[in-house]
């Protein structure tokens, strides 16, 4: 947790937006003595990262399956305050799954310091060829340090790594590990994004790759525990309250108002609302003033596809699975979120866009026989009778995250700004992150600090 300075009086202090960013800001506010009140549109707190209630197994299934990795601190950092760090489950190992079926497992080693500590687990990869896993260490290694500087700033990673590595080691470790992490395809994200990814998330310490999967819904972790956390500290929150307009002028913020007209009057406004949804919120004069909220209006929506199937019977032993060489990318299979007779599975296609419009029961008939066909590995547990497949959806979510194409960072403002009492959170923020559960944590601590930083708001006068 970044140090905030001390808070010397009761500041007043709105979030509009009660998705992960805001409740990050809230959470840092609070206990520095702010009064803060939340404003959610919508009835659960928790924004895209999101879960459904599904009418037949009366579970809350999530809309997309969220995953954080060991270098999330900020998220980490926001569960402990919350007491819900158990809502994460630590994955050590990644395991990889050919078409056939067989698993390989990606691990670190304990015994060997950052960055050595991955060297074997690469070296194991059996579903690349020797001379491919040697060269991936290099290619690691040389992506890491490269960064923004050195690089064409308009190339995509796509074209990056072909220069270094054959098109199997592009298809079978960069595309899964990219595509999941960045939310775009390697033919539209920046060589600066995918170094991001190997530099934190690779490379950085011995337990930056790990995975931590939730083990409870998103709603249950954000709405439920994260909600309860809030408001036991204090904060008001108030779901299901859409906030129609902000009011004031280019130098500070008057008032807001709320859907149904009534005007409000805060000290600081935490604006915490998606890069789209913000322009319409402010007036032309201080929009003016905030140049970078126009700027950020030009980011590029990019899907994620979830495909939600219930079978009869538990499709796959492992919590995770990367899938190889075909459509579906990620198979997750989350326990207790079916009914005792219906085991349920989700398949993740992140960067998905081409798969809008598309017939869905097509794409999930090609899904599940992608699922089927990796019988016989081991690690399904249908044996010789196949599941079968008893219901499914498939939801696209199209502004799921922003496309980190090249130059996208100069569009993403800061989260303190030139008015007296409004900053900025979101994913879409400048943290660095791609649009990630993390980046918005991070953005809600950063907008925090930057309100307490403020003369007679949080005691730098
Ligand atoms: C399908 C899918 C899969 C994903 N997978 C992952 C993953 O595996 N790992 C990961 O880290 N990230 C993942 N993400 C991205 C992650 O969900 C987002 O980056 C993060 O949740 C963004 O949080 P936010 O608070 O910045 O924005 P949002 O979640 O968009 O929150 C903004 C909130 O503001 C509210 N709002 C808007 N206008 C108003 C208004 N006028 N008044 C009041 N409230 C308003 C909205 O209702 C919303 O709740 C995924 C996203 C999707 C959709």
């Amino acid at each position: 947790m970044m140090a905030l300075a001390k808070a010397d009086r009761i500041a007043r202090v709105a979030v509009i937006g009660g998705g992960v960013a805001g409740l990050a800001a809230a959470a840092a506010l609070v206990p520095r003595g702010a009064r803060v009140e939340v404003f959610e549109a919508r009835r659960r707190l928790g924004g895209r990262a999101a879960s459904f209630l599904d009418p037949i197994s009366g579970r809350l299934i999530d809309h997309g399956q969220h995953v954080s990795m060991g270098c999330c601190t900020g998220l980490a950092d926001l569960c402990r305050r919350a007491g819900a760090t158990e809502c994460f489950a630590r994955h050590r190992r990644l395991h990889f799954v050919t078409p056939e079926g067989r698993c390989c497992d990606f691990s670190a080693v304990g015994w060997l310091p950052a960055p050595l500590h991955l060297v074997p687990g690469v070296l194991r990869l059996r579903f690349l060829r020797m001379s491919d896993r040697w060269r991936l260490l290099g290619t690691m290694r040389e992506l890491a340090r490269t960064g923004s500087r050195g690089v064409d700033s308009r190339e995509t990673i796509g074209p990056w790594l072909r220069r270094r590595q054959r098109d199997q080691a592009i298809e079978r470790f960069w595309s899964p590990v990219l595509i999941s992490a960045l939310g775009e395809s390697l033919d539209r994200a920046s060589v600066a994004a995918a170094a991001q990814v190997v530099r934190e998330g690779f490379l950085a310490s011995r337990r930056a790759h790990e995975l931590a999967i939730p083990t409870v819904a998103l709603a249950e972790l954000f709405d439920q525990r994260l909600g309860a956390w809030l408001e036991g500290q204090g904060a008001v929150l108030r779901r299901g309250v859409r906030v129609a307009r902000v009011e004031g002028d280019a130098r500070r913020v008057a008032a807001l108002v709320l859907a149904d007209g009534t005007r409000r009057a805060f000290d600081a406004v935490v604006v915490a609302v998606p890069w789209w949804g913000i322009q319409r919120l402010l007036p032309a004069p201080m929009l003016a003033a905030l140049p970078g909220v126009a700027d950020a209006a030009r980011l590029e929506p990019s899907p994620i596809t979830a495909i939600h199937l219930w079978f009869d019977r538990p499709v796959w032993r492992l919590p995770h699975a990367v899938l190889l060489d075909g459509l579906g990318q990620w198979l997750f299979s989350p326990p207790d979120r079916a009914r005792p007779d219906e085991h349920y599975a989700q398949v993740v296609i992140s960067a998905s866009r081409w798969l809008v419009g598309r017939d869905h029961d097509e794409v999930i008939g090609q899904v599940v026989r992608q699922i089927s066909n990796l019988s016989g590995s081991g690690q399904t547990v249908h044996g010789s009778r196949p599941a079968t497949l008893l219901r499914s959806r498939m939801v696209t979510e199209r502004r799921a995250v922003f496309s980190v194409h090249p130059g996208v960072d100069a569009l993403r403002p800061p989260q303190e700004t030139a008015l007296e009492n409004l900053v900025l959170a979101g994913d879409w923020t400048a943290t660095g992150w791609p649009a990630t559960m993390e980046g918005a944590v991070r953005s809600g601590y950063r907008a925090a600090e930057a309100i307490l930083r403020r003369p007679g708001l949080g005691g730098v006068s």
